[in-house]
This record gives C-alpha cells, structure tokens and sequence, in this order.
C-alpha cells in the first residue's frame, strides 16, 4: 500500500446498478482529430466525402499519434474547429448521419493464432488510446523501449474517483470480454504474469472476476488484487505499489520497474479490435451527480455532451456545474457544444464550488504532507508557486506532481494548490 493518500465518500450508489444502456446516435458526429497524447490526426476525408463507421478518417502524424475513425455512417459536412472537454479546441470531422449504421467491413479473428507485433499492428490501427483519461496510444505502451523488459501487466479496475461506475460495469457486464482483452495485452508484450487491481467497493464482482481468470485456455497466470479504499489507488504508480509492491522512481516510467499498467475500458477494446476487427468509435461512460437519474451509457465518439445532458434531463441551474470525469481530476466544461472523445469517463452535474476571491494564507497545519500520495510537500510548493519562485518549485519536485488533489482536499485554508502546481509546470516549461 502507497502512503498518504485520502479516504473520500464515494456516491456510486447513485450509478453502480445501473445497466449499461446504448445511448441514440448522433443527428452529427464532431470526432476531433486530436483526442489522444501526441500529435493531431492528419484528416483523409473532405467536405461531401461518403463514410462508413469504423472508417478511418484521420491518420497518425507521427510515432506517438492515433488513427480516428468515424463513429457512425454518412457525410462529411465539414472539418471544423470544436471545443474539447478539457477546455482546449481542435479540428474535428464533422459527420452528418445518414442513420444506416453501415460499417465497413470487419475481419473475425482468432488472437492465438496472432504474433506480439502483428497485435501490435492491430491496436495501432484500431486508434486504441488509454480510455482511464490518459488517452496515451495504447500500441506505444505495448512497444517496450529496447533495453527495458517488462514482465508484469496490471489491469487497473480501481476506477478510485468518487460517482464513476462505467468501469465496474464494464467489468461486471463484459468481464469475459475484458479479461481475454487482458490475455491478448499479455501476449502482446509476451508476458506471462497479470494482475486485476479492484478496490474494496468492487468486492461484490471479485469472485466473478477471479472465475473468469480462472477459465483460460492461455499458460497466462491472472492474479486478482482487493485493495483498500484510498485516493487515489488508481493512479499508475500507486497502483503499481499497491499491486506489485514497486516504486516508479521519480521522473521515470512504469516500464522502468517492469511494470505496464492498462484500464478496464482499454483492455475490452482490445478484445473488440483483435477479435472482431472493430476500430475504438464509443466507449462507456457514467452520468450522474445532480441529474434526476443517473447513467451508464455507451455513446458514440463525437456525440455532442448537450445532447446527453438533455437525454439525461440535466437542469443547468445557477450554481452548478459540469464537470468532465471524477470530482478530484476532473475539469469544468465550458461548453457543452464539445463532444464525447475517448477520453470522456463520466460527466457530473456538482454543485458550483465557492473559491475564496484571494489565496488565504496556510496555517501550517501539515494535513497537505500527509495526505499527499507523492511524498511532496505541498504546503512549500504552493507557497512558492505564490511567489512565482520556479526555480524552488524545481528544487520542491514540482515535476513528481500527479495533480490528484489530495493536498487541496484536506486543506483548511482550501488553497488552490492543484491549479498553483499547474501553473508552476507549465511556467517551468517556458523555462
Ligand atoms: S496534487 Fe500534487 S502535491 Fe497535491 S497531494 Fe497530489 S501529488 Fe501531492
Ligand atoms: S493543509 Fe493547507 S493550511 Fe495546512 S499546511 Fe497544507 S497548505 Fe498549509
């Protein structure tokens, strides 16, 4: 187990029953060519162009890129410049639905009869970028840089941040999907040990998960871990601590220690590539917080999020606000015109939270040192950060930083520190 860390009240009650549900088809599909970690897609469709979904309409620009495909079937109306939900824009491929639902056509197949890279090849292709929120190019951490040797896969089923539940039930709906996906990532590397990290308010799917790992036809050996509850158990390094009892060491990578780390979501998409030639076009995500009925719903990528606030009966009332993914990580959205991309974990209508107009000074209580899973020193950092002191925020570890905001929970001051520590890297960027 990590230490620090905080122990949040949950609100998955509100979504964890219920059932995965197809959400309607877009009237458009806005599908941005830069949704991944990495270079924007180069479009190769244009205005008026005829497609099918499961098309491809964007190419990688380059090593650490993705392929985008369209998400359902039509006409291209347009390339146009969309807001994303993480605040920036980018260029998308508009898509006017013809409601066919045609697809291009997909090649069955049958994964151990498949060589590591000829997988390799197929996520890449299928445009498979980490679906926890990363949306780093899947096929990249499957390329294991020379020199390094990875020889532990961990499927991270945690899903720590308080009201999301897709993951849970992906895992509970699709487990036998989700573990050959796990299978396959292991053949990929050519490794022969894995792991399934779930918290403790998962418990109820454990046995199910073990059963389901139990059953393979593959020599691969899965190991199903019950952590506690903690924030952010999740996140890559503290899972990896928690699983495999490794540190990544500071500046470095999981594949430094062996280890390689893949969400619930990612490994199903896998499964669904390899198998069944099926290219990443929608992904589950959980809705839920102050909407009369929480959801989880399988949306196409490029599905306008008005059009699920809508669905849901979301009232966008004075005092609230939207948030794209967990409560803790999670980023205000400022337009609803943005489209789902596969990224997008959940979507929260929260209460406005009221900040203080000017940063109030810490009273030196040392709950932030505690709490702060990465062993900084928050209450230092962000007193530099303040003082627009880089070099201190350098010396301070900025860098090691994962922006979990354990430090500004537990903060009676409730100082800014997350957006300070941002602040701070991207000045030391400019440096
Ligand atoms: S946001 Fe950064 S400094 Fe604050 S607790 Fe998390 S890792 Fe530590
Ligand atoms: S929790 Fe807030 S008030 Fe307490 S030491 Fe940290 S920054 Fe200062």
């Amino acid at each position: 187990m990590f230490n620090g860390g905080v122990k949040l009240v949950d609100f998955k009650e509100l979504s964890k029953e219920k059932h995965i549900e197809d959400f309607p088809l877009p009237e458009k599909a806005a599908i941005p060519l830069s949704q991944h970690t990495g270079l924007p897609a180069k479009p190769v469709v244009k205005k008026g162009d005829a497609v099918l979904k499961g098309q491809v309409i964007g190419e990688p620009a380059g090593f650490i890129s993705s392929f985008i495909h369209s998400s359902v079937s039509g006409t291209v109306a347009g390339i146009e410049n969309v807001p994303l939900p993480g605040g920036k824009s980018s260029p998308a491929v508009v898509i006017q639905n013809d409601g066919q639902d045609t697809a291009v056509e997909m090649e069955k197949r049958n994964w151990l009869s498949l060589q590591p890279k000829e997988i390799v090849s197929l996520v890449r292709e299928a445009g498979i970028v980490g679906m926890g929120g990363a949306a780093f190019p899947t096929f990249v951490k499957l390329t294991v840089p020379e020199g390094k040797k990875a020889d532990c896969v961990i499927l991270n089923g945690c899903e720590c941040e308080p009201f999301l539940t897709a993951d849970y039930r992906v895992l509970k709906e699709q487990c036998g999907g989700v573990i050959e996906g796990l299978q396959i990532i292991c053949r990929a590397l050519s490794i022969q040990k894995a792991y399934i990290g779930l918290e403790n308010n998962k418990k109820d799917i454990a046995a199910m998960v073990k059963n389901a790992a139990r059953n393979l036809h593959d020599s691969i050996k899965i190991r199903i871990k019950v952590l506690p509850e903690r924030y952010p158990q999740g996140s890559e390094k503290h899972l990896i601590k928690s699983v495999a009892g490794k540190e990544v060491p500071s500046g470095g990578l999981p594949v430094d220690i062996g280890c390689v780390v893949f969400n619930v979501q990612t490994a199903l998409a896998v499964r669904d590539a390899v198998c069944c030639g099926l290219p990443l076009i929608e992904r589950v995500l959980t809705v839920t917080g102050l909407v009369p009925e929480s959801r989880n719903l399988k949306v196409r990528i490029g599905t306008p999020i008005s059009r699920i606030l809508d669905y849901c009966g979301a009232e966008m009332k004075p005092g609230r606000r939207i948030v794209i993914g967990g409560p803790m990580m999670g980023v205000n959205l400022h337009s609803a015109d943005a489209p789902v991309i596969k990224s997008t974990t959940g979507i929260l209508i929260l209460p406005q939270e009221e900040m203080p107009e000017e940063i109030r000074p810490c009273i030196r209580c040392g709950r932030c040192i505690e709490a702060c899973p990465m062993r900084l020193v928050p209450a230092e950092l962000s007193r530099r950060a303040e003082n627009k002191d880089w070099e201190g925020c350098v010396r301070f570890d900025v860098a090691d930083c994962i922006e979990c905001g354990c430090c500004s929970y537990v903060c009676p001051a409730k100082r800014p520190m997350v957006e300070l520590f941002k602040w701070a890297k991207a000045e030391m960027r400019r440096l």
